[in-house]
């Protein structure tokens, strides 16, 4: 598409050639570390990894690349619905062996922030599949239909009007309402299908109560994830193919950020972006050349 395919941009030359009219996102106050300082990678999974059920080329060989080279990696996807084990599981069929505890969900980032200030056994309300359900009893809470401190909602595609109404005057009596994530809509092969976004929107309307999101692009889960693996800001970077999810959770994380163009957003929608990745790769395979390239300086 233009003359940059074959090689990483940065974000200062890649700015040069966008169009005018982005927002405030696109100068950052710091410059992007160089890739070489770089020891903790927060790896985006759908669009980065693999596409639905298949492995995208190289994705074997990176997670190996960075356990050669000493580098911490956390995987984190928005999708509340599947555990962490499950995720463990579907990576090992693709040949990629990372423990549970190398992949972050959004709800088990929001079970480990909600520890931070509930305390154990708290009464907690759950919209929500199997993969939250685990994450909030893993982490010692109760889970309630009534009478709950929070009101926490990730995607249930077997949501009904009762279990809606039950939040609601939860939420009118005082309850928090947490978010896993925020995504509007769910990409399928049948098309675009409802997200949890449009269940909050949905509460939201509801009660007049707008709810505290821990998944991307908010930047609670890069914290949780970073924390996880003993990782500062300064030596950590998230991959991702989102510019308004993984990107700008990066940026509000304070991390280097690097896009690959591999999923969602493809080089038109990067020029029209107003918020604008550190560093820009075809794919994992070109990042890892740079990463190299880097280490053997
Ligand atoms: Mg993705």
């Amino acid at each position: 598409m233009d003359a940059d395919t074959a090689s990483p941009i940065r974000h200062a030359r890649s700015v040069s050639t966008a169009p005018a009219g982005g927002g405030g996102d696109r100068s950052r106050p710091g410059s992007a570390l160089s890739l070489s300082a770089l020891r903790a990678i927060l790896l985006d999974l759908d669009g980065v990894v693999y596409t639905g059920s298949t492995a995208l080329p190289g994705a074997a060989e990176f997670f190996s690349y960075l356990r050669r080279s000493g580098r911490r990696c956390q995987c984190i996807t928005n999708n509340s619905t599947l555990s962490a084990d499950q995720y463990a599981a579907k990576l090992a069929g693709m040949g990629i062996a990372v423990g549970p505890e190398g992949v972050l969900t959004s709800s088990e980032a929001t079970a480990v922030y909600l520890q931070g200030y509930l305390a154990p056994g708290a009464r907690v309300m759950a919209i929500g599949e199997e993969g939250l359900v685990r994450a909030l009893l893993g982490h010692g809470f109760r889970l309630v239909d009534r009478e709950p401190e929070v009101v926490v909602c990730g995607l249930d595609r077997r949501l009904t009007y009762e279990r809606l109404q039950r939040a609601c005057l939860a939420i009118r009596a005082g309850a928090r309402l947490i978010a896993t994530n925020p995504d509007l809509s769910l990409p399928t092969e049948g098309g675009f299908l409802p997200g949890n976004g449009a269940t909050l929107a949905y509460l939201q309307a509801a009660t007049g109560v707008s709810p505290m999101v821990v998944g991307k692009p908010a930047a609670t889960m890069l914290e949780v994830a970073m924390q996880r693996i003993g990782a500062s800001p300064a030596e950590t970077a998230i991959v991702g193919d989102g510019l308004l999810t993984d990107i700008l959770a990066g940026q509000r994380a304070g991390v280097t950020t690097i896009l690959v163009l591999t999923g969602v957003a493809q080089r038109a929608d990067l020029a029209a972006s107003p918020t604008q990745p550190d560093y820009v790769f075809e794919n994992l395979p070109q990042l890892q050349e740079a990463l190299c390239r880097g280490d053997e300086r």
